[in-house]
C-alpha cells in the first residue's frame, strides 16, 4: 500500500495531526517537535500524549511511518561550542519527544561547518552522535540524517558524506536516512528517469545498505538541477515534473517507504498534491481532470 502524507502543523494539537491526515488524503505524516526556529523547547504534557497516541489508535496509522522534524537551529558541526553544546541538549530533548509521542524516526540535517572544512565538520557530527546517543541511553528512537542542498557549508549533500558521518559514530545500528527529492535534485541527483534512480539507489546500496533508507520527502524543485537553492516546489511544478515523478516513483523500493511532503501550503494544497502523485501513479483519478 501506497503510503505518503505530509508535513503537518501542530498548532492545533499533536492530536489533530492523524485525524487531520487522513483528512488530506494520507496515512503518514511528518511532524516538528517543538518550534523549529527556537532553542527553547518544553516536554508534552501527559494528558496531550494521551490524546494523540488515542487518535493514532483511532485512525490506525502506523507509527513506523511517522517522522519527527529536529528544529532548525540544531548544528552538530558547528566550530561553535555554545552552539554545538545548545544543539546536543536540543536534539535530547526531541528524542525524549519522540519517544513520549510513540513514534521512531527522528529526522535532522546534519549540520554546516560554517567554512571550517567537511573533514572536521563530519568528526563534530559523529562525536556530537555519540555524545546525544550515549547520554540518552536506551531508546526505540532512531535518528535519520537528512540529505541537504550542497549550500552554506552544509555536510550531507551527496550519500558518501552520509556515509562518511555514520562510519564514524559509533551508534551505526541506531542511524538511518531520509532521502529530499528537492535536495538531491540541488545537488545533482537527476532521478527524471527510471535510470537514473536505479543508479541513485545503487549508490545508496553501495554507501549505506539499502536498509538505512527509511524515508522519502517528496518535494519538486524550483530551481533547476544542481542549483543548490533549496527551493521547494508543489509536486509537478517544478523542474522535476510529473513525469520525473513518474520515474522516481515507478521503483518498488522507492513506494516501499513513506513518501511525506514538504511542499509550499497547507493541508488544502497537500491533499492536491497527494491526489497529484496518486494520478501520477495511476491509483486514482480527479473526476475534474
Ligand atoms: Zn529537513
Ligand atoms: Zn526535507
Amino acid at each position: 500500500m501506497l503510503k505518503i502524507g505530509a508535513h503537518m502543523s501542530t498548532s492545533k494539537g499533536y492530536h489533530r495531526v492523524p485525524v487531520e491526515t487522513l483528512g488530506i488524503g494520507g496515512n503518514c505524516f511528518q511532524i516538528f517537535p517543538h518550534s523549529p526556529s527556537m532553542w527553547r523547547a518544553k516536554l508534552p504534557e501527559e494528558r496531550k500524549i494521551e490524546l494523540f497516541k488515542d487518535a493514532m489508535i483511532k485512525t490506525k496509522l502506523c507509527s513506523e511511518d511517522a517522522l519527527v522534524h529536529s528544529g532548525y537551529l540544531i548544528n552538530l558541526a558547528s566550530p561553535k561550542e555554545e552552539v554545538r553544546y545548545k544543539s546536543i541538549e536540543l536534539l535530547k530533548l526531541e528524542i525524549t519527544i519522540t519517544e513520549m509521542l510513540g513514534l521512531k524516526y527522528l529526522n535532522f540535517h546534519p549540520g554546516s561547518h560554517l567554512g571550517t572544512g567537511l573533514e572536521t565538520g563530519i568528526d563534530r557530527i559523529a562525536r556530537g552522535i555519540d555524545e546525544v546517543l550515549s547520554s540518552i541511553g536506551d531508546t526505540e528512537v532512531v535518528l535519520l540524517l537528512e540529505n541537504v542542498a550542497p549550500k552554506g557549508g552544509n555536510i550531507g549533500s551527496r550519500i558518501e558524506e552520509l556515509k562518511m558521518i555514520i562510519k564514524r559514530t559509533s551508534y551505526a545500528d541506531r542511524i538511518g536516512i531520509t532521502y529530499d527529492t528537492c535536495h538531491g535534485f540541488d545537488s545533482g541527483y537527476d532521478i527524471r528517469s527510471r535510470e537514473m534512480v536505479e543508479k541513485l539507489l545503487a549508490e545508496i546500496d553501495h554507501w549505506l545498505g539499502l536498509e538505512k533508507l527509511k524515508m522519502i520527502h517528496l518535494n519538486d524543485s524550483k530551481y533547476p538541477l544542481g542549483a543548490a537553492k533549496d527551493r521547494h516546489e508543489r509536486i509537478g511544478d517544478g523542474y522535476i515534473g510529473e513525469e520525473g515523478f513518474a520515474a522516481f516513483l515507478s521503483s518498488d523500493e522507492i513506494l516501499k517507504r513513506p513518501l511525506i511532503l514538504e511542499t509550499p501550503g497547507g493541508n488544502e494544497e497537500h491533499a492536491q498534491d497527494i491526489k497529484r502523485v496518486k494520478k501520477i501513479l495511476g491509483i486514482e483519478r480527479d473526476a475534474n481532470d
